[in-house]
Parts: structure tokens; C-alpha cells; sequence
């Protein structure tokens, strides 16, 4: 089995990946204006605050737009093809980008309520992705 890439940690992004690994998906929330963002940064990019602090979300957002992968960019994605690569439209308003499960790509729209879960990569890594809701 061909290894498909995986996250590097770094001091900003190391929250992420350790809440994921046990199964939470937290964001940086800005303790000065109450506001999330994603990607994690030094800075709010609401109010210039430096302020931040990481908090768990409700992991439920919907489509906010989406393509599907027919050609695997590496042999580790050979198996997956086709899959849906999709940014999601948080309910706390980040979007991210991510992968979809649970719904043939023919069958996705821009709308679609999704739900995050955690796919193990490796003892050290769990991945976010996202099942569409029925
Ligand atoms: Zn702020």
C-alpha cells in the first residue's frame, strides 16, 4: 500500500491535530470579538486581536463548494478515486477544506449538511472529513 502525505504539526497548527486525534474538531476563537476563524494564525483576522484561544465546535456545517477527483494525484489516492474534495461551510462560519464520505460524488450539491468524523491515518494522526447527512 502506497502512504498518502501527512500533516505536519507546527506550533500554530498543533491544537488542530491533537483535538483530532482524540476525535474533537477545534478551531481558533478570538477572545477579544468571540469570532472563529480557520486557518489557525498569530492574529484574529476580524479585529487584529492576538488573543486567541482554541475551541471545540459543533463539527455540523453544510456544502459550500465542492469538485470531484478522477485522477489520483499520487498512487496512496489510487484507491479513493473518485472522491468528492469539498469546503465546508462551518455552522460557527470558518470553512474548511476536506474530504466527503458517505454520498456518491454524482449525488453532492452546494447545501448539503454535513457532519465531521475522524479518519486514522497513523497512531499519531486522525483526519477530519465529512459524511453527508441524510
Ligand atoms: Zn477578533
Amino acid at each position: 500500500m502506497f502512504p498518502r502525505p501527512l500533516p505536519s504539526p507546527n506550533a500554530l497548527t498543533a491544537p488542530y491535530w491533537e483535538a483530532a486525534l482524540n476525535g474533537e474538531l477545534e478551531l481558533p476563537r478570538c477572545e477579544t470579538c468571540a469570532a472563529f476563524h480557520f486557518y489557525p494564525r498569530t492574529t484574529c483576522p476580524h479585529c487584529g486581536s492576538q488573543n486567541l484561544a482554541w475551541h471545540a465546535v459543533s463539527g455540523r456545517g453544510e456544502v459550500y463548494s465542492f469538485t470531484v477527483v478522477h485522477r489520483a494525484p499520487s498512487k496512496g489516492f489510487e484507491a479513493l478515486v473518485p472522491y468528492v474534495v469539498a469546503v465546508v461551510a462551518l455552522e460557527e462560519g470558518p470553512h474548511l477544506m476536506t474530504r466527503l464520505i458517505g454520498v456518491a460524488p454524482e449525488a453532492v450539491r452546494i447545501g448539503l449538511k454535513v457532519k465531521v468524523e475522524f479518519k486514522k491515518q497513523d497512531e499519531q494522526t486522525r483526519l477530519p472529513v465529512f459524511r453527508a447527512l441524510a
